[in-house]
């Protein structure tokens, strides 16, 4: 009896394993090249700086040159630390 309940349980695991990874796939790549405050693309921004978020270093933070200039406020969307400073 133990022995089944096991079994059935690591199906569902490897199937909704698959599913998350096809779900997040393209939220990354979306996420990837803009600036956090104001959703530019940072591709041909040398200025850009992208730095692990000061509060849990979970998210990148990206943020583009002119944001840096007029010390555009930002958010973590994993912790919500509120930035510049
Ligand atoms: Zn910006
Ligand atoms: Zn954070």
């Amino acid at each position: 009896m133990a022995k089944k309940k096991e079994e059935l349980r690591k199906e569902v695991k490897e199937e909704t394993g698959s599913q998350e990874i096809l779900r997040e796939a393209p939220l990354q790549s979306m996420s990837r090249d803009v600036c956090i405050s104001c959703n530019m693309s940072i591709v041909n921004d040398s200025s850009a700086v992208r730095f692990p978020c000061p509060n849990c270093g979970k998210h990148t933070i990206i943020r583009c040159s002119k944001c840096r200039k007029i010390v555009a406020k930002y958010k973590c969307p994993v912790c919500g630390f509120e930035g510049p400073n």
